[in-house]
């Protein structure tokens, strides 16, 4: 395929640890500028391609690779590991990409730890491996308690910060305390996104993450990766991927390189944003539980500033009843009551409605969009007084 930068491992020009987040979103995964080319080549729709005599690659059916991805894919190893050797594998969704890792390396009879604070969809995860004969050990994501499990473990599985408590961990503690005792690391970066926190350089064997949060930040494709050093576990994920078929579509890959472009933009807005309400909240009759990473008082604190370099979108709290917290996001007016977080437009959920999650009926989780400050804390606060009346 024409146009392809880099090696078959990607380090092209643009992954210089020298550069700034913001040139490296830009150009990251984009191929070297040829004449009369576009700068970012279009989706390929192709089911198959053109394979006469020996069926070799890089491209030869729709399910194994596609040369959208392949610029995508070399994008966000880019921004994860920026000058090293790695490569990454995108999925359908965050959760096809979380159990290619987990079940392409678990056996029957191995230990798995999982945080028992994570996204909601991991019980069922836990309930299949479980079925599958495979010993799953939880435990929080705060507090380094996975230390406590550790013992025999196949793969520790680390969530920080954890969705929706924001509760953040020691990654490269643990992943000391794992690899002494041969046991692989997985962590899901969803919340962090690459330009927050980069796992891989604390030591992770695999970064996973949902694209479809604030990595590709619109609220209109779902997405997921994993991205890995390590060329042996790269092809075991790979394989799965091959076998269950959970692939993103051509443009949803386009899409989600598109708005690579704009990640930094969007990260450092938001994260303000967070900041922000965060705290405009604090001390506000009503609001308890407040928690953002970024807040100096934060308990997450420590941890997330010596190991991320911008703490997110997400703030979470809890009103005193649900019915305070319905009229809360009621009477909000710039931020959507929705699922989800990352996007450039501020939602906000009553978590407990979903039932998933072990929080307060009246506990909200925010995810600050890319409005201007001023108006959304006005919003805000002006919402906090409205469902107090
Ligand atoms: C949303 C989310 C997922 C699942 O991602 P999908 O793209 O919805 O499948 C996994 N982990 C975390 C932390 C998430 O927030």
């Amino acid at each position: 395929m024409t146009g392809l930068r880099g090696g078959a491992h990607g380090g092209g020009a643009y992954d210089d640890r020298t550069y700034g987040d913001g040139t490296r979103a830009v150009r990251a995964g984009l191929p070297e500028p040829a004449k009369n080319e576009p700068t970012l080549p279009g989706p390929v729709f192709a089911a198959h391609f053109h394979l006469p005599g020996e069926p070799t690659g890089p491209y030869t059916y729709g399910r194994d690779e596609n040369p959208t991805w392949t610029h995508l894919e070399r994008a966000i190893g880019e921004l994860e590991a920026p000058g090293k050797d790695v490569q990454t594998l995108v999925f359908a969704s965050g959760m096809a990409a979380i159990s290619a890792v987990l079940f392409s390396q678990v056996r029957t009879g191995d230990v798995v730890v999982l945080p028992d604070d994570g996204y909601q969809a991991l019980p069922l995860v836990r309930e299949q491996l479980t079925a599958y004969g495979i010993d799953v050990r939880t435990a929080p994501t705060g507090g380094n308690a996975q230390l406590d499990v550790l013992d025999g473990a196949r793969l520790l599985w680390i969530e920080t910060p954890s969705n929706p408590g924001l509760d953040v961990c020691d990654i490269r503690h643990l992943v000391t305390a794992a690899h002494a005792q041969g046991t692989l690391v997985a962590v899901d970066n969803t919340l962090a996104t690459p330009l927050g926190q980069r796992p891989l350089e604390l030591g992770a064997d695999f970064v996973v993450a949902s694209g479809t949060k604030q990595l590709t930040g619109h609220g209109d494709i779902l997405l997921g990766y994993v991205t890995c050093a390590d060329a042996g576990l790269t092809a075991s994920v790979r394989r799965w991927r091959k076998i269950v078929g959970a692939i993103p579509g051509p443009m949803e890959a386009w899409l989600a390189h598109r708005s690579l472009a704009t990640l930094e933009l969007r990260a450092d807005r938001q994260c303000a944003n967070a900041l922000a309400v965060a705290e405009a909240l604090r001390g506000r009759g009503g609001v308890s539980g407040l928690r953002y990473p970024g807040l100096p008082d934060d308990p997450s604190y420590k941890i997330a500033s010596a190991q991320m370099r911008r703490f997110g979108s997400v703030v979470s709290f809890t009103l005193p009843t649900r019915a305070r917290a319905e009229g809360f996001l009621a009477a909000l007016r710039l931020v959507d009551e929705a699922t989800s977080f990352g996007g450039v437009r501020s939602t906000a959920e009553r978590r407990g409605r979903w039932g998933g999650d072990a929080v307060p009926e009246g506990f909200i989780r925010f995810s600050a969009g890319a409005e201007n400050p001023a108006d959304l804390v006005a919003d805000v606060l002006h919402a906090l007084d409205e469902s107090a009346a």
